[in-house]
């Protein structure tokens, strides 16, 4: 399965809890993040937030037991078109997922409805190939009305751990947001902690953690 997230940081906040589900399950999931965060685009080889950042992911990542992966944007340029359509679907293609997350359209910071677009087009393209659900993210999505929930109470510490690996991003700022969703959501379903995701009405379902 791969998670698509508009920046560095992105999945382990709204999925983080999933993904460790995932992987204790022994589920093989990649992080496939839109860009590395950079500062300047194009970014040279030196670009400090691009180093500092793309080493952020790498350690978030082993906290989850996930693969990074990187798609060729630029952070805060996020360019949807006939040709970047293309090369994302590309990705999506080789990498062959049953279970693609991405972000909820309907959201504040252009690069994250930028990556919804390109994943639903994608999906579209392949023939509904992989199921395809939505996730929310602190305080950039709007209007997200939940179909399926993961607990995530156990897990809880590790995603918490995933997010302040990135520890540019302020995280003592917008984990806390991320905290009072997961809680939010858990109350209604039943839990301590759990995510929340839209699943697409034309998708398959069935393929989250039980
Ligand atoms: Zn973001």
């Amino acid at each position: 399965m791969i998670v698509c997230g508009g920046h560095p940081g992105d999945p382990e906040y709204g999925c983080g809890g999933t993904i460790a589900r995932y992987t204790d399950l022994g589920h093989d999931v990649a992080i496939l993040y839109m860009n590395r965060g950079e500062k300047h685009c194009p970014a040279g080889p030196d670009d400090p937030g691009a180093t500092v950042r793309v080493a952020e992911a790498r350690r978030a990542c082993e906290i989850l037991k996930a693969r990074p992966l990187f798609a060729p944007q630029c952070d805060a340029h996020a360019i949807v078109d006939n040709s970047h359509y293309d090369e994302f679907r590309r990705i999506l293609e080789d990498a062959k997922p049953d279970v693609v997350f991405t972000h909820w359209p309907i959201d504040e910071h252009r690069d994250h409805t930028a990556l919804s677009l390109l994943v639903h087009d994608s999906w579209m393209k392949m023939g509904h190939k992989f199921v395809l659900y939505y996730y929310e993210v602190g305080e950039d999505t709007l209007m997200f009305a939940p179909t399926d929930y993961v607990d995530i109470s156990a897990v809880e510490p590790r995603r918490r751990a995933a997010c302040y690996a990135h520890a540019s991003q302020t995280p003592d700022r917008f984990y806390p947001k991320q905290a009072l969703i997961s809680g939010f959501r858990g109350a209604a379903s039943g839990f301590a902690h759990a995510e929340a995701f839209v699943r697409h009405i034309r998708s398959a379902g069935g393929l989250l953690p039980g």
